[in-house]
């Protein structure tokens, strides 16, 4: 992790798993969220969300806008954007439409990220609340 004040004009690219939807963004992000909330579980089908925050001045489609699919959720500011042909998450816009947020995972480049969060770890499935002891493994064992 580098501080953002390196790289302030670097751009880095993110999509979907099929192509389809494109973008980039400024490699200058203040947070990751790492969100365990019960709603990031199940729009993500895993044990947190990876979310960082960009300006919309910050961000810009390259391609694919169209074939993103958006559900907005009634009761919280939180969205599941989605390609429609891979399903990929892709990044949503916030409701006062001042920020994108971007799934830390579509972006194909290291990120460079002032501070890292977990939150609603109180939310965090058993199945999840132990990484650490869980044995890994480099690839497929
Ligand atoms: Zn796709
Ligand atoms: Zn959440």
């Amino acid at each position: 992790m580098t501080s953002p004040d390196k790289s302030s004009h670097e751009k880095i690219k993110g999509g979907c798993l099929c192509g389809a939807v494109s973008f980039e963004v400024n490699n200058t992000f203040e947070k990751l969220f790492l969100c365990s909330c019960a709603q990031c579980r199940q729009i993500t089908g895993s044990a947190f969300a990876s979310n960082l925050f960009v300006g919309i001045g910050g961000f810009e489609w390259k391609s694919g806008a169209a074939e993103i699919v958006n559900y907005q959720m009634p009761e919280r500011d939180i969205s599941k954007a989605f390609c429609r042909t891979c399903g990929s998450g892709v990044p949503w816009r916030n409701g006062a439409g001042t920020l994108m947020i971007v799934p830390a995972g579509s972006i194909n480049a290291p990120i460079n990220v002032a501070e890292r969060f977990r939150i609603f770890t109180a939310e965090q499935p058993g199945w999840a609340s132990d990484l650490e002891q869980i044995a890994s493994h480099a690839a497929f064992p």
